[in-house]
């Protein structure tokens, strides 16, 4: 069975993404909005660098699954050249994101994966792109009846994708309420909302692009007062790997606290309210985690940060489902990269033996791709070496500097 030939669109938003994020930037340096920090832009970016190396091959497998449905039990034959069915279609996907997105905020397995994407405490485009690694594990199961209906996967993957990529303007803090639209369209008011950890707001405005279902099952909230962002309990990491397991801990630990296995089972299935609160209490709703600023160390994550944007680029056009060592390593160079990053912000003592790693890795990687070298492989390895090296060196001068001369800010 082979799935026929489909545009990746979201790929070609990409640069328009960071476009926008470079526009909203300059804006918000000119109102004076504050609404971004280096270490939390990137933090938000390495996780949506984390989900798409992950989701590369979750992907492919979500695809054949629905491919393999709609090809053998699907109740219509749905025509691809009729406009009315686009529309279905659309209102099809966007209900099954409703449910999906809903549950994720309701149910604790499902939120531990989908709580990524509301650990930023600023808002603006960037947190968008924050995505969780292992989401679409969950979420392709809610868009199969989608398949068992008919619509074809050429048509659904159009509308899932522009699906997607509708919600990223709605990121922004500087677009106000956009009067009748509201009652049609999720917007950025709406979905401020949705980001924000005020009481009021909590668990609210779930939908992708049409608000109707919001407000036709309940769940809606329209913007009245100040939105503080965040989660209640804050993640107080830039770590975009542990980002994605933290809710898991937290649900283990109460799991072990409780005595019968269906007690245990049961932890992972209600809801984050019915989660304890830690004993030292939550913090204050204003609450934001930071550490100090540190220009030089952001100018080196910076540099590194295009090249793992780069690395991204040539990873993504090698996704395939069989089994590929050059392709899986250089995913684990982009995991390495984006866990260094946070670890520097942090000032980890231990990122300077998995930089160091990163380095031999990246050494490595040249190795296997200039075997049968353009140059010669033995200069590119030379190369290579040399500069990661030297990168490495001036990391750990960094880390010294630092980490001698500035203590991390918790509140
Ligand atoms: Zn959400
Ligand atoms: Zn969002």
């Amino acid at each position: 069975m082979t799935i026929p030939h489909l545009t990746n669109y979201v790929a070609f938003a990409i640069p328009f993404f960071f476009l926008l994020i470079g526009i909203e930037l300059i804006v918000d340096k000119i109102k004076n909005g504050h609404h971004y920090r280096f270490s939390d832009s990137i933090t938000n970016l390495s996780c949506g660098i984390g989900n798409q190396v992950v989701n590369a091959t979750i992907k492919l497998l979500a695809l054949g699954a629905y491919y393999w449905l709609q090809s053998h039990y699907s109740l219509f034959k749905i025509p691809v050249d009729s406009p009315i069915y686009w529309l279905l279609c659309l209102i099809c996907v966007d209900f099954a994101y409703y449910w999906y997105h809903r549950l994720s905020h309701e149910i604790n397995f499902m939120w531990a994966m989908h709580i990524v994407h509301h650990q930023s405490e600023e808002y603006n485009l960037t947190v968008a792109l924050r995505q969780a690694m292992f989401a679409r594990l969950i979420a392709f199961a809610f868009y199969l009846p989608i398949a068992f209906i008919g619509f074809p996967i050429e048509m659904f993957f159009v509308v899932a994708q522009f699906q997607l990529i509708y919600q990223f303007w709605i990121h922004t803090p500087y677009v106000p309420k956009l009067g009748f639209l509201e009652y049609i369209f999720m917007t950025p008011s709406q979905h401020r909302v949705h980001h924000g950890k005020n009481s009021i707001y909590l668990d609210k405005n779930h939908g992708g692009t049409f608000s109707i279902w919001d407000r036709l099952f309940g769940t809606y909230r329209e913007e009245t007062v100040k939105v503080y962002f965040g989660t209640t309990k804050p993640l107080k990491s830039w770590n975009p790997i542990w980002s994605n397991f933290v809710y898991w801990r937290e649900m283990i630990d109460v799991a072990k606290t409780k005595s019968t296995f269906s007690e245990k089972i049961k932890v992972f299935l209600k809801g984050p309210k019915d989660m304890p609160i830690p004993a030292e209490g939550l913090p204050e709703v204003t609450y934001k985690y930071d550490t100090p600023k540190m220009k030089w160390m952001n100018r080196y994550v910076f540099v590194h940060f295009v090249l793992a944007v780069l690395c991204l680029g040539l990873y993504l056009k090698q996704a395939k489902v069989e089994f590929d060592f050059s392709f899986y390593y250089l995913g684990a160079i982009i995991l390495v990269s984006i866990l260094n990053f946070g670890a520097m912000f942090e000032l980890k003592r231990w990122v300077r033996w998995s930089e160091l790693l990163r380095m031999v890795m990246i050494v490595g990687f040249l190795y296997i791709t200039f075997q049968n070298g353009f140059i010669n492989h033995i200069g590119w390895l030379v190369i290579g070496a040399i500069l990661s090296l030297i990168s490495w060196t001036v990391m750990n001068r960094l880390l010294d500097r630092y980490q001698t001369g500035l203590t991390p800010i918790s509140s």
